[in-house]
């Protein structure tokens, strides 16, 4: 569901004007952790959350036709012609998340993804310590994002994680493969994780999925 933060700007409706700070219109776009709007000179920023993906539009007076997407820090930002009708743009957004989305699903995909993506973790936050035997999806998981058997090495990620974003993902694998390092959710565990930036936000994502699909699943 596209929510049209634009509408939160209720009467203020014109374009920005160039050179002119405007005050924060946004309050009825909640629970965001940023501004639901925001007007810079000349630039506006609007943030909203379109399919549980919070998304950024940057209207950039540069552009004339292109429209562009990346991750970053958590959320999509989606790069528009500063032309174009607010119709035009929520149309876009919507096109370039399930672009992305499919897109990083495709990378997901396979198990042997799953295990490089694992060793590449491991490498960046856990100085490789953390060898999985194996690292795979499974769709039995009914309770949890992830598990693990450190004993084995083995790694299981529960497939209700395949279309979320690529960092809460990395971040049910850190939380495994942590797990084969210390068992538990003690301080040593949390401290294992602590390089990882995102650790909150995923926490919160996904505990947020959790409950707005009525699951009782943890990341524990
Ligand atoms: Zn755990």
């Amino acid at each position: 569901m596209l929510i049209p933060a634009w509408r939160a700007r209720g009467r203020c409706a014109k374009e920005p004007q160039a050179g002119r700070l405007r005050p924060v219109f946004g309050a009825a776009v909640t629970g965001l952790p940023y501004p639901a709007l925001m007007t810079t000179t000349g630039r506006e920023v609007v943030h909203t959350v379109v399919d549980g993906v919070t998304v950024e539009v940057r209207r950039s007076p540069k552009r004339r036709r292109t429209v562009s997407a990346y991750r970053q820090e958590g959320r999509l930002v989606v790069l528009v012609p500063a032309r174009m009708s607010r119709a035009e743009e929520g149309e876009w957004v919507r096109t370039m998340v399930a672009r992305v989305a499919a897109s990083e699903q495709r990378r997901q995909r396979t198990d042997g993804d799953l295990a490089q993506r694992a060793l590449a973790l491991s490498r960046e936050y856990l100085d490789g310590r953390a060898v999985p035997s194996s690292v795979r999806w499974v769709s039995n998981q009914r309770s949890r994002w992830g598990s693990c058997t450190p004993a084995e090495g083995s790694i299981r990620l529960s497939d209700k994680l395949r279309g979320m974003p690529s960092w809460v993902v990395d971040y049910v694998l850190l939380h495994e493969l942590a797990h084969l390092l210390q068992p538990g959710h003690g301080p040593e565990f949390w401290a294992l994780l602590r390089g990882y930036s995102r650790l909150e936000r995923a926490r919160g994502y996904l505990q947020g999925v959790s409950a707005t699909a009525g699951l009782d699943l943890s990341d524990e």
